[in-house]
């Protein structure tokens, strides 16, 4: 089995006056290909847990592996470095620059690549076709619908062939029948080389995924295929 993301005994505690544990001893291995949910009520900790797992955040203690690579000595630079070709993200708010097409918004995704111009649109290209826009390309992200705007930001998360896809709520803002349709495309990213971890309150979306892992005061208390120790 490839790991893609390892934590061991991870801990988040947010500094003073709050000096909340938002994460409490989090052990989780996520095999190459795996795609994950995790869910949990609100403060249960899953932005905490998406941010270390993105490198945005820094665990208290604990050791955190991306593709291989162990973050803990990591300075910023080379986190960045990590997210970079490592990681790509997807929210809720979609975040894209609607004055720009949607290819270009696909190829700021490849800016800290170092890639030529032309190499960047090729790809965003590509990006774009594997997300079903190939007819949007030159289009204004801001005449999309909410659906293909997200799809914008899948292909833009993708389109420098990232590890591990990261989506916070990825589904928050779409009608359901949208919501199914993006769900279906987030999993269907999955293959031996990438894998996707997603956080949702959506039970459907939660289905939809591999495997689920239910957070409750920064612990884990359920997890449908644990590989702690593998
Ligand atoms: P969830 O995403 O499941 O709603 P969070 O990870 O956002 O949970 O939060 C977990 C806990 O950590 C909550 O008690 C929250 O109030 C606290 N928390 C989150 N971010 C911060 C922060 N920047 N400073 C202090 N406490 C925080």
């Amino acid at each position: 089995m490839r790991v893609a993301l390892e934590l061991s005994g991870v801990s988040k505690v947010y500094p003073p006056p709050t000096a909340v544990t938002a994460l409490a001893d989090i052990d989780l291995v996520v095999a190459a290909g795996e795609t994950v949910a995790i869910t949990g009520a609100s403060g249960a900790g899953k932005s905490t847990l998406l941010g270390i797992l993105g490198t945005l955040e820094r665990p208290t203690s604990g050791s955190v592996r991306i593709a291989g690579a162990d973050t803990s000595a990591m300075s910023d630079r080379e986190l960045s470095g990590v997210r970079a070709t490592s990681l790509g993200f997807v929210f809720q708010q979609f975040f894209l620059l609607d004055h720009l097409s949607v290819r270009d918004n696909v190829a700021t995704g490849l800016v800290y690549r170092g890639a030529p111009a032309r190499v960047r649109r090729e790809r965003a290209t590509e990006a774009l076709h594997q997300v079903g826009l190939t007819g949007r390309i030159g289009h204004r992200a801001g005449q999309l619908s909410g659906g293909e705007r997200q799809r914008v930001a899948i292909a833009r998360a993708i389109v420098g062939r990232p590890a591990v896809v990261l989506a916070d709520e990825p589904t928050g803002n779409l009608d359901s029948a949208t919501g199914a349709e993006i769900t279906a495309l987030l999993a269907g990213l999955a293959d031996d080389h990438t894998t996707v971890v997603l956080i949702t309150h959506n039970v459907d979306v939660a289905a939809a995924m591999a495997r689920q892992v239910h957070l409750r005061d920064g612990r884990i208390v359920a997890d449908s295929a644990p590989r702690v120790g593998a």
